[in-house]
């Protein structure tokens, strides 16, 4: 690879990098995109995700704007709408009132108007049936204001973004990682890139930063998020080492959001040590609400029907972590393993099976045993049995007199066989990154914004602070992505 001058750089390759690019595009300025990985590893956390997208929607009319429905479906799925106003409640909830509240606004405000545009440049949608509804009376009935996910999931959300990037003609450099921004009298111009182990100038008149967080970098997550977190999986790729987020701050810009914080959940006690695109988000094991959790010393830890999954799940990652060696089992009795997620149905887990409690407590390895018994006992003592179990509400049926209570979901554990499933902390991504202006423009510690320099996605601090409402990822690197992508685009116009 040569040298080479562009309009707008974009580095990354994930989704906010190619709605970036995509929309400095429309602008009419030149763009090309960096990936540091290689093709077979292209497109970041994004392709690691099932692709599922938090949008404002207002019923059944708007989502056939996202997607084709038959009639039956029309007619018979309740797909419940979510409006901007609970969004914002659940951004504020999550994140204890402490996002940003103008991303948070744009975030909200653009989302559906952002899932249309991407769908007009070739995106694709669906509904989220596997994940997000579960049958009511034989009905499809859809919960936690989740109903729309990427057709093909991460790998079909980023194909179709690439497929669009090249017919807009937007080439992708392939295992070229950005290492350094050029800057010249305060502006940035491009940036010095390595490729195969070569240094590349690559000019510009201006660079989108949209190469995630630092939760691939071991040395930072223990730096920023603290002690044991060198010890956390990661869930996605192994190229999001913090180095867009350290090039702004080596150019003066200010660090903003989270950074003691992550997206972190209950993963396979034995995945290895980044994403494996052959298993994706499987490693995941949400359905911790319809059962317990326990640690190594026989204890639940965590009430583990506080809400729905989607707002515990990405908090609970670390309450594991702090647990004895960092794991936990994960209990069900048959009455709900039917109910279990997709991803308790894969082969590479870890998993034990019995027909009694005290054969389960046996398989349980690392567990003490005796107080895991005690621990269920006392539990099927706790259970409110007369309030009726519903998995598609927050149902009130919890638990009475135990020290770490649970709010819903509550089912004793009596019946077998029962099944358990060894998590550990599997860390998504970082919270902590760059503060952008309303133009998606990186500011720097003064508050100005630095000439040239726009961001997008994961390095984005700001939003998400100690949790985080599943789906609100890929949406908001869309819609930042977009915003960063129009601002460099304009930027570059207003230059010439
Ligand atoms: C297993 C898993 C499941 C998830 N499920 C969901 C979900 O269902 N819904 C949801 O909304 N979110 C989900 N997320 C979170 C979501 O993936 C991220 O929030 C989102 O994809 C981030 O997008 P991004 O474009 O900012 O980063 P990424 O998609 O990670 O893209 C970053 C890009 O930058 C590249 N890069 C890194 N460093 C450099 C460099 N120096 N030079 C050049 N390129 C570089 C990377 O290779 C990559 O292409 C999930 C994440 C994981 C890991």
């Amino acid at each position: 690879m040569d040298d080479f001058q562009v309009d707008v750089l974009v580095v990354g390759a994930g989704n906010a990098a190619a709605c970036a690019a995509l929309a400095a595009r429309e602008t009419g300025a030149s763009v090309a995109m960096l990936e540091a990985a290689p093709e077979d590893e292209r497109g970041g956390n994004s392709t690691y995700t099932a692709g599922a997208m938090r949008v404002v929607f207002h019923g059944v009319d708007d989502l056939v704007q996202l997607y084709d429905l038959t009639e039956d479906e029309r007619r018979d799925v309740d797909f419940g709408s979510y409006t901007a106003d609970q969004y914002l409640d659940d951004m504020g909830r999550v994140t204890n009132y402490r996002c940003d509240p103008e991303l948070t606004d744009i975030l909200i405000g653009r989302s559906f108007e952002t899932m249309k545009w991407m769908r007009s440049k070739g995106v694709r949608f669906q509904p989220s049936y596997g994940r997000q509804a579960f049958k009511v009376n034989g009905k499809y009935k859809f919960w936690g204001g989740l109903a729309v996910e990427a057709w093909g999931g991460g790998p079909g959300l980023v194909d179709l973004e690439h497929k669009a990037a090249l017919k807009a003609g937007i080439p992708i450099h392939y295992e070229t990682a950005a290492v350094s921004l050029i800057e010249e009298d305060g502006v940035v111009r491009g940036v010095i890139a390595r490729h195969k182990g070569r240094k590349v100038r690559i000019g510009a008149k201006a660079v989108v930063l949209a190469c995630g967080g630092f939760e691939s970098n071991a040395e930072m997550r223990t730096r920023y998020l603290g002690p044991t977190w060198d010890l956390a999986k990661v869930r996605g790729t192994r190229f999001n080492t913090g180095a867009g987020i350290n090039m702004a701050l080596a150019i003066g810009a200010k660090p903003h959001g989270n950074w003691s914080g992550g997206h972190a959940v209950g993963w396979d006690m034995n995945a290895p040590e980044f994403g494996d695109l052959d298993v994706g988000d499987n490693f995941q094991k949400h359905s911790y609400p319809l059962g317990i959790m326990v640690n190594a010393n026989g204890l639940r830890f965590v009430d583990e029907g506080a809400d729905f999954r989607n707002y515990t799940y990405a908090k609970y990652g670390a309450v594991i972590l702090a647990q004895p060696q960092q794991f936990a089992w994960q209990i069900f009795d048959s009455k709900v393993l039917d109910k279990l997620r997709d991803e308790y149905r894969i082969k590479r887990m870890t998993k034990v099976r019995a027909d009694t409690i005290e054969e389960l407590a046996k398989k349980l390895e690392g567990v003490d045993e005796q107080q895991f018994l005690k621990t269920i006992k006392e539990w099927n003592e706790a259970v409110m049995t007369d309030v009726p179990f519903n998995p598609a509400v927050k149902d009130g049926r919890g638990t009475k007199g135990l020290a770490v209570p649970k709010t819903n979901w509550a089912n004793t554990i009596d019946e077998g066989p029962f099944e358990a499933y060894a998590v550990t902390c599997g860390l998504t991504f970082t919270f902590g990154g760059l503060k952008i202006s309303t133009e998606g423009e990186v500011e720097n510690t003064d508050g100005h914004a630095i000439p040239g320099l726009f961001a997008a996605g994961e390095l984005v601090g700001g939003l998400f602070y100690h949790n985080y409402p599943g789906g609100t990822g890929l949406v908001s690197g869309a819609v930042l992505g977009k915003l960063a992508g129009d601002g460099a685009g304009k930027y570059v116009a207003g230059k010439n």
